[in-house]
Order: C-alpha cells, then structure tokens, then sequence
C-alpha cells in the first residue's frame, strides 16, 4: 500500500491551511490527502452562513493575525468561497469528497492506518480538521415531537411564511440570525439566559441592541427555554421568567462542542479542552486543528487558518521530513 505522508480530514479552513502549509514545507500535492464528509470545500460555512451574512476577519474577539498564506478581511460569503476554492485550485489539492472516516488505528511501525467508509489510507501523521458543528449544543427541553421539524440550529430553511420567530442565544451567532431576520421582515424574538450580551463583537452587539431599542427586536433577557409544545401546527414556547409565546419556528444559536464521541469512536482521545492553537493526541502523530482546538473562547476562520499552520510546524519537528 501507498504511504502518504500526510492525511487531513475536513476540507473547512483548517484542513485547506494545513494541506497549504505541508506543501509550503516541501511536500508535493500527492503526498496529501485530503479526506471531505461532504461533497465540497469548507461545506460547514457553504450549508450555515445565512447568504447574506458579512464574513467577519475579526471573530469573537479573536483578532487576526495571520502567520500563514492563507488570511481573509472582511468579505462577503461567495467571496469567501471562490477564495477558497482558488487555493485548492491554484495549489492543485486532491480531495477526497463523501469520505466518512470510521477508525484511525496506530500501527506497530508507529504509521496510522485511516479506514473510510469505503478505503484505506496509511500515513505518518493526520490532522483532524472536522470543526465542532457536528455537535451543536441544543435546548435539552421537552419538545413535542410534531413540532420538532420547527425548531432549526441555522436560518437556512426557514419560509418568508414562517411570520414569527424566536432565537435562543446571546453571542455573535445568535445576534447575526436575528438581524438577518429582521432584515428578511419577520417578526423576531430574542431569549438569552442573562441579563445583557457579554459574547457578541462590538459590530453585532451594536446593531442587534439597536433594534431592540427600535422595537424589531423583542428582547426576553434572563429568559430561559422550559418547554415547547404543539399549538395549531406552530411553536408554544414557556420559559421559566417570562410569560409564554407562539411562533413559527425556533433557531437555537447556542454555540457547539468539541464532537468527543465520534473522535472516542474513530480512535482519537484527547484530554485536554485547550490547546494554544491546536491539540495533539495522547499517543502522538494526530493533530486536532481549526474550531477542534478553539476552546471555549470558539473559532474563527482566521484562527483556523493560524491552527493549521502551526500544527504543521509541530508535526515537522517531530514526524515529517521537514523544517520546523
Ligand atoms: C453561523 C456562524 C457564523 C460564523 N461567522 C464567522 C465569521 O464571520 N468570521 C469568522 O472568522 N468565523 C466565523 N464563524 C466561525 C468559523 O466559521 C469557524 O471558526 C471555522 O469555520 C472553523 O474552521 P474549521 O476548518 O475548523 O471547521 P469547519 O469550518 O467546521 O470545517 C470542517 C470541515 O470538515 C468537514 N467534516 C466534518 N466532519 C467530518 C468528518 N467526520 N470527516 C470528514 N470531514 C468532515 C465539514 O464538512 C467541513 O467541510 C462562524 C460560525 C458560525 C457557525
């Protein structure tokens, strides 16, 4: 079998920065591969970023300072893509589309061994550049399971018909969704646990706090979600302060998680919630890179971009024939 010396898994941010930085240390495009779950590049930004939403350089008040070739300022969504899409075309990435890894397993020679749902890879190192959007957070509330198709994790479906709606969340997400709604002439409601927003950029935290200030949007703080039922085919939402709305659908905007079982169940154990800009495994040789090692201050594009590149600078000093 072909060894590669290096496989990444995720096409997002991180996983096109890593593969830019491998070959930026000597490596040819076909020492890499490039494994993707979905059918295209940075899929999880193409399917979550409402169409009209700025793509923000400065996120979560992680500033951008980029160490490697790849760095975006503020932009739109298409040109964000096309500026990915650019790289992978410039740099001649080969990737692997509809691959779902299902065991990483560590070889006697120390190599890993990368089954998919329908090949095998061997490889000295993998980077593991997935993102955290496979386990979004949700309400954990009961919900009545025939109202369950109303209740979204992103804005992307929801019908110019669907009049009312309410977002669940108090950072930058959170905030964005509600604008956009607003800006799209639905009636929105917005509930967060505390009293004022703490996690929102200036830039969001300013625009969402003025239409709450012009009555677009109806600010329940200190709110929190305990149920929703079925009320005529529409939402019945109660919280524990504030008395009970109806709407036409629910977006919960309450931030993701590291996705621990699925990396438990394809090998990978990490202890560490924190890395500086990217974790290692126990055993060595895999790298979690991107929103996987962002920590509870969450990711962003250019931290991402950042995470990969150093990533590759560690696996150099240690597993690839290159210079740190
Ligand atoms: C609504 C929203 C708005 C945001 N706005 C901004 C912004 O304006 N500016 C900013 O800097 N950041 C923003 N962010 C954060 C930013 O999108 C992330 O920090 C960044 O995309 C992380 O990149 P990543 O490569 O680590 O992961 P992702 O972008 O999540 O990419 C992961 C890739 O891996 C693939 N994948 C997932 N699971 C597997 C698997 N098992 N096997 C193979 N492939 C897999 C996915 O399909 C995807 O292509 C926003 C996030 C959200 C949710």
């Amino acid at each position: 079998m072909v060894i590669h010396p290096v496989i990444i898994i995720g096409a997002g941010p991180a996983g096109i920065a890593t593969a830019v930085e491998v070959l930026n240390r000597g490596y040819k495009k076909e020492d890499i591969i490039i494994l993707e779950k979905s059918g295209e590049i940075a899929h999880m930004i193409a399917a979550k970023y409402p169409d009209e939403k700025p793509v923000l350089a400065n996120y979560k008040e992680r500033i951008a300072e980029c160490i490697g070739d790849l760095c975006i300022t503020d932009m739109t969504k298409p040109e964000f893509i096309d500026y990915m899409k650019e790289i992978v075309n410039k740099k001649g990435l080969k990737i692997h589309f509809h691959q779902s890894v299902e065991k990483i397993v560590k070889l006697k020679n120390g190599q890993w061994r990368v089954d998919t749902n329908d090949d095998s890879w061997i490889t000295n190192v993998v980077f593991v550049a997935i993102g955290n959007m496979s386990s979004a957070r949700t309400l954990g509330v009961r919900i009545d399971d025939s109202i369950a198709n109303l209740i979204y994790d992103d804005i992307q479906t929801i019908k110019s018909n669907q009049k009312d709606i309410l977002v669940v969340g108090g950072g930058d997400s959170a905030g964005e969704y509600a604008q956009i709604l607003v800006s799209r002439g639905h009636k929105v409601w917005m509930s967060y646990r505390k009293e004022h927003f703490a996690r929102m950029i200036p830039q969001n935290l300013e625009k969402t706090q003025s239409l709450i200030n012009e009555g677009k949007i109806n600010f329940l703080p200190n709110s929190i979600v305990t149920k929703i039922t079925d009320s005529n085919q529409r939402c019945s939402v109660s919280f524990n302060t504030h008395e009970s709305i109806v709407v036409d659908g629910v977006v919960t905007a309450l931030g993701s998680e590291r996705p621990k079982t699925y990396l438990k169940q394809i090998g990978i154990s990490v202890e560490k919630e924190d890395g500086d800009d990217f974790l290692e495994n126990e055993q060595g040789g895999i790298f979690m890179v991107g929103d996987l090692a962002s920590g509870k201050s969450g990711g962003s594009i250019n931290f991402a971009f950042n995470s990969g590149t150093k990533a590759v600078s560690k696996a150099c000093s240690l597993y690839l024939d290159c210079d740190a």
